[in-house]
């Protein structure tokens, strides 16, 4: 079993993550003494150190394991020993867990942990239909997610036409899943949202710095459900909205525990507990 953890934090402006605290507090319920380090790029001290460089240091320094946000999580995928064929498939890696041997292994349980979130608090949801608005680093994991949730037409949108094309594109190679993945202009969003079952949200509108929501919810009834993976803050216009037309709604944090819940596994071999993890999550507010 392990004794103890060192873990990190690869990303560009990680100094308010959640997920250092998250680590840390599951470890220790489960005596597992675990430090968890933010390596922000936006700090001074690592100006010009590139992923390379910070994947080698964490290697032979005894890091376990490492979390990669953006902007790391396709140009990771290079330099790792291994890929789990999921993240290979979306070409896109959150999780490196990092053996003894210094052997690293990249997954993606952005993918996982929007799944899991989806089935814990959209359970039953129909998936005939559903729109997905944006298709950069949280959309691609988001698609991908749907496709393996079984949803029958994905329906994608995003001001940059071509990634929503290619998304969708490459969510159609996936054999093993029923889906029809097609990408729509902006100027078609209202039109699909209004026959939807289900609309996500994955582009930033909705966060503080990118106020208003990205449809016009008038066009939603009280079947459509809307998930949004904003998550600063929970209550985004957009579920503010869905939630007094009576539409069911699932916000950003059930994608940002879960997969955290799911790294946390990969790193301890220990199940985490959902409800622990949530709590801490929230305990940083809303
Ligand atoms: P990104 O920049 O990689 O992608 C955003 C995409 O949205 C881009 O393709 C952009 O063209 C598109 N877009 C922006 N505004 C749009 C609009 N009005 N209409 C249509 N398309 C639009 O960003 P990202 O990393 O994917 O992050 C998106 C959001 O997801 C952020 O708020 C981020 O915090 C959140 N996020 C949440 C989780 C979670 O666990 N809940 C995980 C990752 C990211």
């Amino acid at each position: 079993m392990t004794s103890s953890l060192l873990l990190g934090l690869i990303g560009d402006g990680i100094s308010a993550s959640r997920t250092p605290r998250m680590h840390e507090n599951e470890g220790a319920a489960h005596s597992i003494p675990t430090i968890y380090r933010t390596i922000d790029i936006a700090e001074p001290r690592l100006a010009g150190v590139g992923l390379e460089e910070l994947l080698s240091a964490a290697i032979r320094l005894g890091f376990d394991g490492l979390n990669i946000t953006h902007p790391f999580k396709q140009q990771v995928i290079d330099l790792l020993d291994a890929v789990d064929p999921v993240a290979a498939r979306i070409g896109s890696v959150n999780t490196v867990v990092i053996d003894a041997a210094g052997k690293t292994t990249g997954h993606n349980t952005d993918v996982t942990g929007f799944a899991a979130g989806f089935r814990a608090g959209l359970d039953g949801a129909a998936a005939e239909a559903v729109v997905q608005i944006g298709a950069g680093g949280a959309g691609r994991a988001v698609g991908f997610a749907l496709a393996e949730l079984g949803v029958g037409e994905l329906i994608i949108a995003d001001t940059d036409v071509d990634r929503a094309a290619g998304l969708a594109a490459d969510i159609g190679t996936v054999t093993d899943s029923q889906v029809r993945a097609r990408a729509i202009g902006l100027d078609e969003l209202e039109a699909a949202a209004a026959s939807a079952n289900g609309i996500v949200n994955a582009t930033p509108m909705g966060m503080k710095a990118y106020p208003g929501t990205p449809v016009d919810t008038s066009v939603f009834d009280a079947d459509t459900w809307v998930a949004d993976v904003v998550y600063f803050p929970l209550e985004t216009q957009l579920l503010a909205e869905a939630r007094a037309k009576g539409c069911r709604t699932l916000d950003g944090s059930g994608m940002a525990v879960n997969q955290a819940i799911d790294a946390f596994e990969l790193f301890s071999g220990q199940k985490a507990d959902p409800q622990r993890m949530r709590d801490t999550f929230l305990s940083f507010g809303t």
